[in-house]
């Protein structure tokens, strides 16, 4: 194999829920970096709780690093402070205004307060760690796609603000994800298309600008957005077989910014639950262990195409993004990934 072959991915910690025997029980190195949920400090842990993980396992070189996954828009259930919980309280009262109603990227001013909130929550995050170069990454969520066209001003410029100030102010190695939608509420870049025509502006930018920015690839969100699974026990193989090829040999044009894969699966329909066995079925009761051949024939499928579109040789981060340990759902995932030929760091 040369250099120029292989899908290496290298392991991010997800919210901190596996320990070091998980880690060595999947027969994988301890990473060292790890995804905080940025943005209303949420359910499980508050800010401080990943703070001490980063803390305590700074000199074994467990953990010394975060990435931070800033939130989602949110337009129903939430109320007011109900996710603003632990010690930077006005930040996340600041983000939590930022995220309602799904304003994400509306104007000049959200932009500079979502900018001022990432490098406050880092500041905070930095002073309390004693490491003030352990920011790796920042991931972002995409804008409606009315506000990609907006006149005199779009989407893009507002991005191209960003990046700027975060590269200013937090670093120029600090890179920064957009990932993907599942097209609901009219969110942008969510099918391969979608995703391409931000990999393409994310280009121009770069040479008019030298600014870079990143893909992180969700895929059970392409999926989603695809409408890609199967009905009861009609599988439709073929069809949705072709359509994976269809969508990976597309996406290779913007293969060279995709720099992080999630995945995950549904456990009775509740999404970030469950390994990728489940992923191609649309019955929220069936159990894992009523896989059809067909859709355990999918799920290879799935990854054999991924591992093509990925197959250049560079290393890439994998979340396993699953709300919980989960230890036996997350080693299906790496064992399915090794199993297709993937090389996991
Ligand atoms: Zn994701």
């Amino acid at each position: 194999m040369n250099e120029n072959q292989g899908a290496k991915l290298k392991v991010i910690d997800y919210h901190g829920f596996l320990s070091a025997e998980d880690y060595e029980n999947m027969k994988l190195k301890l990473p060292d970096i790890m995804e905080i949920p940025a943005g209303l400090d949420s359910d499980r842990n508050t800010l401080q709780d990943y703070i001490i993980k980063i803390k305590n396992d700074k000199d074994n070189k467990f953990i010394r690093f975060y990435g931070l996954h800033t939130q989602e828009p949110y337009t129903t259930k939430m109320k007011d402070g109900e996710f603003v919980t632990g010690e930077d309280l006005e930040t996340g009262r600041m983000y939590e205004s930022l995220v309602r109603d799904g304003k994400l990227w509306k104007d000049e001013k959200w932009v500079e307060e979502f900018i001022q909130f990432i490098v406050k929550r880092t500041e905070f995050i930095n002073k309390e760690t004693g490491n003030d170069h352990g920011l790796k990454y920042i991931e972002v969520h995409p804008p409606k796609t009315d506000l990609l066209n907006d006149k005199p001003k779009n989407f893009f410029d507002y991005y191209e603000i960003f990046i700027r100030a975060i590269h200013q102010k937090l670093g120029e190695d600090v890179e920064i994800f957009m990932e993907n939608s599942n097209g609901s509420d009219h969110l942008a870049f969510s099918k391969y298309k979608g995703i391409n025509e931000y990999a393409k502006k994310m280009r121009e930018i770069k040479d008019r600008t030298g600014l870079k920015s990143y893909i992180a690839l969700d895929i059970p969100l392409l999926l989603k957005s695809h409408n890609l699974k199967c009905k009861e026990r009609d599988c439709q193989y073929s069809k949705i077989e072709k359509e994976f090829i269809n969508i990976f040999t597309n996406l290779r044009e913007s293969r060279d910014l995709i720099r992080s894969v999630h995945l995950w699966g549904y456990n009775g329909g509740n999404p970030h639950n469950g390994d990728l066995n489940s992923l191609f079925y649309s019955n929220e009761n069936r159990n894992n262990d009523e896989i059809s051949k067909e859709a355990e024939d999918l799920k290879n499928a799935l990854l054999k195409n991924l591992k093509e579109l990925l197959d250049d040789g560079k290393e890439r981060y994998l979340l396993l993004e699953l709300n919980n340990s989960y230890a036996e759902q997350r080693e299906n995932i790496i064992k399915d990934l090794r199993g297709n030929g993937f090389q996991i760091m």
